[in-house]
């Protein structure tokens, strides 16, 4: 079954209005290998505009969502409501979000549970620290959090595991594409092994940490490695060079 190539862009915590207004007049420009193809998370506080000057090709995700309905939660935004506004995709335990707001596997997993019950398509963030992958537990590592998602949930349709070594996440230091290769391809024998054949020839395994327009070429030629999830270039012309790097 051929799986779709699929690019984020991860805005992170950057952005003025008017520099959104000007990125997505170039995306708006460009020209794209097909439809469907890329998904922009801005800002909580510009998915509104965002969504609304973006072409319709391309579509955008939330950067995190509460773990379950809203109510009196004090600065978070739930799940509900990104369905209210029409966003169809969350991005979910990004690794800023576990090590600097300590988001544990199975809380990370509940949301990605919830999430998905309430009809948001889910960008799920895996991946190890530099100290784990020198200690050569990087498979151990992503399979647990892996197994986390998969103990809480059925249904994998929606969802899009994004492999992002933390050691590569807006370092300059991108993982090869053989490291890349790898990892998505041991991944995708554990999910092979302890969810379903169906599920591990179908769920898109993308790769995030420093995709540039110069690396994104090689790395999109590897086999198991479906698309991407960009930060720092996502921001920048080069992010239209990355989405067409499948072609
Ligand atoms: P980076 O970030 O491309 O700036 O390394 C990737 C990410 O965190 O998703």
């Amino acid at each position: 079954m051929a799986r779709k190539f699929f690019v984020g862009g991860n805005w992170k915590c950057n952005g003025t209005s008017d520099e959104v207004k000007k990125i997505i007049t170039t995306l708006n420009e460009a020209q794209v290998p097909g439809e469907d193809v890329v998904v922009l998370s801005p800002p909580f506080v510009f998915l509104a505009v965002v969504k609304g000057l973006l072409r319709p090709d391309f579509h955008v995700a939330a950067q995190n969502c509460w773990v379950r309905k809203g109510g009196a939660f004090t600065g978070e935004v739930s799940a509900e409501m990104l369905v209210n506004l029409g966003i169809p995709w969350v991005i979910l335990g990004h690794s800023e979000r576990r090590q600097l707001l300590n988001e544990s596997n199975e809380f990370v997993a509940d949301k990605v549970a919830y999430a998905l019950s309430q009809g948001l398509k889910v960008i799920a963030c895996i991946g190890e620290t530099l100290e784990q992958r020198e200690a050569g537990i990087t498979l151990n590592v992503v399979a647990e959090q892996t197994k986390a998602i998969a103990a809480k949930i059925s249904n994998w349709d929606n969802v899009v595991l994004a492999y992002e070594p933390v050691w590569a996440i807006g370092t300059g230091k991108v993982a090869t594409p053989a490291q890349a290769q790898e990892v998505h391809a041991d991944l995708r024998k554990w999910i092979h092994e302890h969810v379903s054949a169906d599920v591990a020839a179908s769920v898109r395994i993308i790769y995030g940490g420093s995709v540039n327009g110069g690396n994104s070429k090689e790395l999109a030629g590897q086999p198991d490695l479906d698309g991407f999830l960009v930060g720092g270039a996502s921001l920048k012309p080069e992010f239209i060079d990355i989405i067409n790097s499948a072609t």
